[in-house]
């Protein structure tokens, strides 16, 4: 028989649309199983400011078509000291909460993981984050509908590029990560993919739009991710100005990624892993992160997620070039 009675589920970092299917899954699951649930709002410093909310079966009625999340994200500076995470631990336990499950990125789950190890909290992850760049997991919540709707703002762009035979550079997000980059250009028909993980030199980009161009191509659109500052596409703008004299468009994409409904994608994979964690924890699991190998749930040692790194395809941004010619 399980030790866990109750448990919290709570959101962290950067929202990602299928958050909600995944508190939802969470929730369902728990009750399921006769536990008790309640959500703490705002992330880590829900906790330290005892922000609880008592979850049940209808608490989670018509989220799963939502994004964002119902209980709030946030960035919480004072938990990277262990003083707070003490007093987080407190809380947690004056409550009688029994595990938490975290739905967030991998900043979140150093949190998770600092909170197990020198408090023994029990703590699952959920990967939630649009950007897909944690180790462990094909997929995380949130990446493919803002794949898709990066994508659809490509397809709108490109008609603008084939009317008037312009260069448009398309900044999508993902900031140590080019895995939004990799798959909208390869989907998009991108000519170009500048990931952070894979820089491309100006000089080769500037010879294969030259080399486009004399092959009767009029209009082409570049795909770059934001990197560490966003607006990097105006950099690349001007340095592709300076060495071709091609006026190029910018497109910034920006925050209307994060957003939107998720996708059938997103909310299986995330019914799929919020219902997930809770077996998992009810099972005895703690310190890892519920994800997806193939079509089947994996569990994933936060260490391990820590100690690699995951690798973006440089198939995809290869095959996009080949294909764009
Ligand atoms: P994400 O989870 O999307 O990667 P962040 O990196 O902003 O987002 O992390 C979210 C929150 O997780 C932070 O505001 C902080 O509260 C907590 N966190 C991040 N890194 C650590 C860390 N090294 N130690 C403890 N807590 C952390």
């Amino acid at each position: 028989m399980s030790s866990i009675r109750k448990i919290a589920i709570m959101t962290s970092g950067g929202d990602a649309p299928g958050m909600n299917a995944a508190i939802r899954a969470s929730v369902r699951m728990a009750i399921s199983k006769n536990l008790e649930v309640v959500g703490i709002i705002g992330g880590y410093s829900g906790i330290l400011h005892d922000q609880y909310q008592p979850l049940q079966l209808r608490s989670v009625a018509n989220i799963i078509q939502r994004g964002g999340t119902i209980l709030k994200t946030a960035r919480c500076a004072e938990f990277l000291k262990p003083e707070y995470r003490k007093i987080a631990a407190d809380k947690l336990r004056a409550q009688n909460i029994d595990g938490i499950i975290c739905i967030g990125g991998d900043g979140s789950f150093r949190g998770a993981h600092l909170l197990n190890q020198e408090q023994a909290i029990k703590t699952i992850g959920v990967p939630g984050t649009i950007d897909n760049d944690i180790f462990g997991t094909d997929n995380t919540i949130g990446f493919d509908t803002a794949v898709n709707t990066a994508l659809d703002a490509i397809d709108r762009i490109r008609d603008t590029a084939a009317s008037h035979d312009r260069l448009f550079i398309v900044e999508v997000m993902g900031r140590n990560s080019g895995f939004i980059a990799a798959e909208v250009g390869l989907a998009g028909g991108a000519e170009l993919i500048f990931s952070p993980e894979y820089l491309f030199p100006i000089d080769q980009a500037v010879s294969q739009i030259k080399t486009a161009v004399s092959k009767g191509k009029m209009s082409s659109i570049i795909i770059a991710a934001e990197g560490q500052k966003s607006g990097r596409a105006y950099d690349l703008a001007e340095a592709i100005r300076k060495k071709s004299g091609f006026d190029a468009r910018v497109c910034i994409l920006g925050h209307i990624q994060r957003g939107g409904t998720p996708t059938a994608l997103d909310r299986v994979l995330a019914s799929r892993l919020g219902a997930g964690a809770v077996e998992a924890l009810v099972n005895g699991e703690t310190n890892c992160m519920i994800g997806i190998n193939g079509t089947k749930l994996v569990k994933v040692p936060f260490e391990e997620i820590y100690n690699n790194k995951k690798e973006n395809s440089r198939e995809l941004i290869d095959l996009a070039q080949v294909l764009s010619l």
